[in-house]
């Protein structure tokens, strides 16, 4: 009898521990991610260090809640994982359930994509003269790799589930509160543009602060 509730007692504490680990990694990146923002301001450097930050955490998948990794069987999932108070950044897990794509779009703000389950494809668009979009190359991103979109350089892309039949997972981090940014969906073939603010999926955030 009193084997096993020290047994147990030993087994909560081993969960208990291993919850404040997982925890600890997304707080780790937020709070090196907020000194980095604090710090620099020149956009190609913040890139630079916030793909090395990123990379960082995207190179173990064993920390994202399970609840921000639920797939919707029509529509890929925005689950918002940490929106900084001064609207410096947000952190959002992106889910792709099988064969799941976005329309062609931009963010109207600096993005970092950082795979971390599964495998999905970036396209990205360039405008032409006549206002139509032209397709660029198109990457598969590996797990733990990281890729960025920017105003500045390359904002409008497509991404797409790599997958067919299972689902995928990456980390966005964004330089402003993503999910209330007023930004837009395009026509490539037209360049007709559309209006939207995606919101999140999510009415809950990871407790950081257990
Ligand atoms: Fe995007």
């Amino acid at each position: 009898m009193a084997t096993n509730l020290v047994k147990l007692v030993l087994d909560l504490i081993i969960f208990m521990q291993s919850k404040l680990l997982k925890n600890q990694k997304l707080l780790t990146f937020v709070q090196d991610l907020s000194g980095l923002l604090a710090r620099e301001r020149a956009e190609p450097e913040l890139l630079k260090q916030g793909s090395a930050l990123l990379a960082t955490l995207v190179v173990q998948d064993d920390w994202l809640p399970e609840q921000f990794t639920v797939p919707h069987p029509e529509f890929y999932r925005q689950y918002l994982l940490y929106a900084d108070p001064l609207e410096r950044f947000s952190v959002v897990s992106f889910v792709w359930g099988a064969g799941q794509k976005t329309p062609v779009h931009d963010h109207m703000t600096w993005g970092l994509i950082g795979m971390l389950r599964g495998q999905e494809i970036d396209t990205h668009y360039f405008k032409q003269a006549d206002g139509s979009y032209l397709r660029g190359e198109s990457h598969v991103l590996k797990p733990g790799s990281v890729c960025s979109v920017s105003p500045a350089t390359h904002d409008v892309h497509e991404v797409a589930n790599f997958h067919a039949d299972q689902t995928s997972i990456s980390i966005h981090v964004y330089g402003g509160n993503i999910g209330r940014i007023s930004r837009h969906v395009f026509d490539p073939v037209t360049g007709a543009e559309k209006t939207f603010i995606s919101g999140y999926n999510s009415d809950v955030v990871p407790n950081l602060w257990n």
